[in-house]
């Protein structure tokens, strides 16, 4: 690959060098690779009389007059930091026009009467009549007309970059380096897709000579992108494949004991990821699998048989979650449903599962890594303290990561790396994504999903509502706790902040007490210590406090089946994703959840557009497909931390069926050469970003 770097081109130095990799330009090849975001079609010459107000346009005449004003110091400021201004009048068959241009005085060196001259720009009037202010330009003839009569490209670019500029840089990048870049795609999978090789393509993207071509090349590089992150994507599962695992014997007797603690039928969704978790298990190599399934659907109980058949064979399993009150409700979920097995015999449950947090002292954290590393802890649950230095285990069998979308990838590779052999390795998410879009990014695990609810389950009543219904609405909260129920309320914020229109949660906090004097109010939120949070969180659990104040914190994974209503509290300044998560929080038991959000008046057209959403859609498969179209793949993506390479042309949804045959060929070609050792793989080898390949 070229790893020239930036400096070495004509008219790049420190700064714009720096402005280069703000762009993530770092060396000629990523240049290359730097398309334009769109095209301009600028083909056609317009006479000057044809010449229309407020459109861009391009114009071949011949210079007729110019006149350059230098203005001296003093007047500077009056005339806003303009030093000069250079004027040339242009003129052809039909008429006459005034270009303008500021601070270019060096200008009047090439443009002067009797120049043929080629512009593009912008037509204004103003009192002197039509004008056009500061348009490209190119001498006729010149080589340097890059810009002008062709189709052109529009970069992203930063202010102190002109489309110019870039236009002449990238030109300079494809004459003198193109022969020496390799392309990625074999000439035989080339030929057989019939596209392009890599120099005529990188040519189109920039310079194209027809849409037709342009059109070629963007697809040959939609396919080149994609073919290279399914390639990474096999090479990580062909590495899996040759990797020892533990295989654990499932005995019947560990899965019956915890059938029979869970109390509850699995349902058939649940028994057939179950079964295919445990077969996995058996394997010598390790388990790579993404359980997938909405909230609410009982992910948790399934992790629960991995772990304690991990544990019963003898292994230590981790559990990875994103909060602390997390940590601890899964401790208890797991002490109540693994009562019994083998591994707890003789032994008192809170000394072989144990939680590892901040809010442990440094004693208690290092008598954690001791008995990690002795063995005498089978089970340990954690945020992502389970990843410090310190922590090493003995015999680490089993890694299991919870609502995985707020981990990244490095994370989960090393935790998984904490152990002697490759652990088997179980992620959860509740993030529904289409399945084309999880073929793309979680390729290399296999995936299990739970696609139906406990029975019983009741679907949310989801309520918008505007502030004037607010006294309505409480009185619906307090016939919902007068039954017994128990409700959450939560707000964006927790002080006030210099938006007006935020319900900051101490000051209404004050307010819920005032208005329910009769029921119990606790606050959870943000800046409340460790030890204060996960305290309230069981006085509300214990069912000590009827209200739950809170900000976001409550939105993972937090399970009390008794809070069966919710008030949000300036729902607009909610993603759609989170809403659902929040909406998760309350469907967790037999008693019909009511869901209601109560924003101000006036809201903008997306804001709305995600509020209706959220009242009239009640599957989380369906609001992430909406969330998707409404924000576009590249933010949703950026949440998603997927430890491939970043897309810059591809759509995985527009582009799924290109995906599919990548994905197909990046399948064949590992399958034969699983090493990339092959010479007609050489060139593929060095576009392989093997950073990545370790973040497994
Ligand atoms: P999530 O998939 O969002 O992590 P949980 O695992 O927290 O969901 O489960 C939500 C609730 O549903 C828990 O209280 C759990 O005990 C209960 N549950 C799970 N599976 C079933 C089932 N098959 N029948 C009844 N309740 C279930
Ligand atoms: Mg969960």
């Amino acid at each position: 690959m070229n790893e020239i770097p930036l400096h070495h081109l004509k008219g790049v130095g420190p700064r714009r060098e720096i402005l280069f990799n703000n762009l993530g330009v770092r060396n000629v090849t990523d240049l290359l690779y730097y398309f334009p975001s769109r095209y301009q079609d600028r083909r056609n010459f317009k006479k000057i009389k044809d010449l229309e107000v407020d459109e861009f346009s391009a114009v071949k005449a011949k210079v007729c007059a110019v006149n350059l004003k230098i203005f001296p110091y003093f007047l500077r400021k009056k005339f806003k930091k303009v030093k000069s201004v250079f004027e040339a009048i242009l003129e052809d068959e039909t008429g006459s026009i005034c270009c303008t241009w500021f601070n270019q005085a060096y200008l009047s060196e090439t443009i002067k009467p009797g120049v043929s001259l080629v512009i593009y720009g912008k037509v204004k009037v103003s009192s002197s009549g039509r004008q056009i202010i500061a348009p490209e330009y190119a001498i006729e003839q010149d080589d340097q007309a890059l810009g002008i009569g062709k189709i052109i490209g529009i970069y992203k670019l930063p202010s102190e970059f002109t489309q110019k500029f870039i236009r002449k840089a990238i030109s300079s990048v494809l004459k003198n380096y193109l022969p020496k870049h390799s392309d990625p795609l074999p000439y035989y999978l080339r030929r057989r897709k019939n596209v392009p090789n890599i120099a005529k393509s990188l040519e189109e993207m920039h310079f194209p000579s027809s849409w037709e071509d342009a059109e070629e090349a963007r697809e040959r590089f939609i396919f080149e992108e994609l073919f290279l992150s399914q390639i990474l994507v096999y090479l990580r599962k062909a590495k899996r494949n040759f990797q020892q695992g533990a295989s654990f014997k499932a005995l019947k007797s560990t899965i019956e004991k915890i059938r029979k603690n869970l109390g509850f039928k699995l349902t058939t969704s649940q028994e057939k990821s179950l079964t295919q978790i445990v077969d996995d298990l058996k394997k010598s190599h390790p388990m790579h699998r993404i359980l997938q399934g909405d909230v609410g659907c009982g992910k948790t109980a399934i992790a629960t048989f991995a772990i304690g058949i991990c544990a019963d064979c003898g292994f230590q399993a981790a559990l990875m979650v994103p909060t602390e009150v997390l940590a601890f409700q899964h401790k208890e979920t797991l002490e109540k449903s693994l009562k019994g097995l083998k591994f707890l015999s003789r032994r008192n449950p809170g000394e072989v599962i144990k939680v590892i947090s901040s809010s442990l002292t440094k004693r208690e954290v290092e008598d954690i890594y001791k008995e990690l590393r002795s063995g005498k802890i089978k089970v340990i649950v954690g945020t992502h303290s389970l990843v410090q230095e310190g922590i090493k285990f003995k015999k680490l069998g089993l890694v299991v990561i919870d609502e995985q979308h707020r981990f990244g990838v490095a994370q989960r590779a090393l935790l998984s790396k904490k152990g002697k052999i490759a652990p088997h390795c179980l992620v959860m998410s509740a993030t529904p994504i289409p399945r084309s879009l999880a073929l793309s990014l979680y390729g290399d695990l296999d995936s299990s999903v739970i696609s139906q609810m406990p029975n019983g389950r009741k679907v949310a009543v989801t309520r918008w509502v505007k502030e004037k219904n607010r006294a309505e609405v409480y009185e619906f909260l307090r016939k919902i706790l007068n039954k017994g129920r128990q409700v959450y309320i939560v707000y964006p914020v927790i002080e006030e902040s210099l938006d007006q229109d935020l319900r900051p949660l101490k000051i209404m906090y004050k307010k819920i007490v005032e208005e329910f004097p009769e029921f119990k109010a606790k606050m959870f939120h943000g800046q409340m210590k460790s030890k204060e949070k996960i305290k309230a969180i069981k006085a509300f659990k214990d069912k000590r406090a009827d209200i739950l104040v809170s900000t976001t914190v409550v939105e993972v994974g937090l399970n009390i089946e008794n809070a069966t209503a919710m008030l949000v509290e300036n729902p607009e300044r909610f993603g759609l994703a989170q809403l659902h998560q929040l909406r998760g929080r309350i469907q967790r038991s037999q008693h019909q959840p009511y869901f209601t959000l109560i924003s101000r008046e006036n809201l903008n057209a997306e804001a709305s557009r995600r509020l209706e959403i959220i009242s009239k859609e009640p599957s989380g498969f369906k609001i992430a497909e909406e969330d998707l179209k409404l924000r576009g793949p590249g933010d949703f993506f950026g949440n998603l931390q997927h430890g491939l390479p970043n897309l810059k042309v591809a759509n995985p949804i527009e582009d799924l069926e290109i995906l599919k045959q990548a994905r197909f060929s990046a399948y064949e070609l590992i399958k034969k050469d699983p090493y990339l050792s092959q010479p007609r793989h050489r060139c593929l080898r060095e576009h392989i970003d093997f950073s990545l390949f370790s973040k497994q």
